[in-house]
């Protein structure tokens, strides 16, 4: 299955606790003010890689502590999120997961393919990037709005559950 990515970086520290393998898709529609990648916002751009292809990239990435999803918006290509993810599952390796949706939107938007993918991640860090909140001492977000949502927790109870990790 194909996924259109901005980039991969194989050894991340900026994107979630220790060393991570982070897939940047490309694509969004959520057009924050103040973005800092604004070349992830073609649904064109970018290049189309094989998931399979990503999935082995990672079995050989000995060094990592898990994988990150970021973008661009990962949520418009949930398939092809979901064939990686579920992947990792089986292979007990934590994915964190990058979203301009809040979790929220997310649940109430029916749509089975973005369900399905939140319920397959472990963090998910949501919300747009708001300009007027941007605050560069929170841990692995941009802006004040944005959350660090335990995703099984919120499951359990329903509604979000917001985890402090450093
Ligand atoms: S969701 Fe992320 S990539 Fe998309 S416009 Fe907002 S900050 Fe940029």
């Amino acid at each position: 299955m194909e996924l259109r990515v901005a980039g991969i970086v194989k050894e991340s520290v900026v994107d979630g606790p220790g060393f991570r393998y982070v897939i940047f898709a490309q694509g969004c529609s959520h057009c924050c003010k103040g973005c800092h990648n604004p070349d992830t916002h073609s649904l064109d751009g970018g290049y189309g890689i094989d998931t399979a292809y990503i999935i082995e990239d990672i079995k050989q990435s000995k060094y990592i502590d898990g994988v990150t999803f970021s973008g661009g918006e990962p949520f418009l290509q949930a398939d092809a999120f979901i064939h990686i993810a579920k992947k990792l599952r089986e292979a007990n390796t934590n994915i964190i997961c990058y979203t301009g949706f809040t979790y929220e939107e997310l649940i109430k938007s029916k749509d089975r393919s973005r369900i399905d993918l939140l319920g397959l991640v472990d963090i998910l860090i949501d919300g747009p990037y708001k300009e007027e909140q941007k605050d560069l001492a929170l841990a692995y977000r941009g802006s004040g709005n944005q959350r660090i949502i335990d995703v099984k927790r919120s499951q359990k109870k329903q509604k979000a559950v917001c985890k402090i990790i450093y």
